[in-house]
């Protein structure tokens, strides 16, 4: 089972960092500054914008919610890498986990899903924040596309998904898309 201090059912939030933790104006301003070079490396944590960490952490305050990994960092730097670093912006939570990386081009939405069932947590409520749409294939009402950076916006929705059923954030399956019918069927097979 997964370690992790908050109750079980308080939820999941699937992260991405490029976009969700830095934007453009936050990675120009850092660029201008001098690339920051830290034993031969390039500093990876100079991408990472603490306010924006901030308001991560504002939404674990406020849900309990435990944090998995699913931005290209944790093949990029690993899961203890990336922790680290976003210790050092003043995350104060634990990452308790990474999506399983899927060879042969699969949308980051499926890499989730795998997750979701590799630890049985299939029927749990859960959020991706992520600022590429394929993250949200297959969870389109839990899913929030962050546009600029992580905003406060972002945090407000990010919390009212993790606090909402299945049933409260898709009230009428027969009149959605065939996505979220196709979704729904994939919820049906992992309560089973
Ligand atoms: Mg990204």
């Amino acid at each position: 089972m997964i370690d992790h201090d908050g109750p079980d059912d308080a939820g999941i939030i699937f992260l991405d960092i490029d976009g969700v933790l830095n934007n453009g104006e936050f990675l120009t301003a850092q660029n201008k500054a001098g690339l920051v070079v830290v034993n031969d490396a390039f500093d990876l944590s100079s991408q990472v914008d603490p306010a924006m960490v901030a308001r991560l952490n504002s939404i674990v305050d406020r849900t309990g919610a435990i944090v998995v990994l699913s931005s290209s960092w944790r093949v990029m730097a690993g899961l203890g890498k990336t922790s680290m670093i976003l210790r050092s912006k003043g995350f104060n939570h634990k990452l308790v986990g990474e999506t399983p990386y899927m060879r042969g081009n699969y949308p980051r939405g499926t890499e989730i899903q795998a997750w979701l069932t590799a630890n049985r947590m299939g029927a749990s409520r859960f959020v991706v924040l992520d600022d590429d749409r394929d993250a949200g294939e297959g969870h389109p009402h839990r899913f929030v596309l962050v546009k600029d950076g992580l905003s406060d916006e972002d945090v407000n929705l990010a919390v009212k998904i993790l606090k909402s059923s299945n049933q409260e954030l898709d009230p009428s399956p027969g009149t959605s898309k065939p996505k979220s019918i196709s979704k729904k069927h994939r919820q049906e097979r992992l309560r089973r």
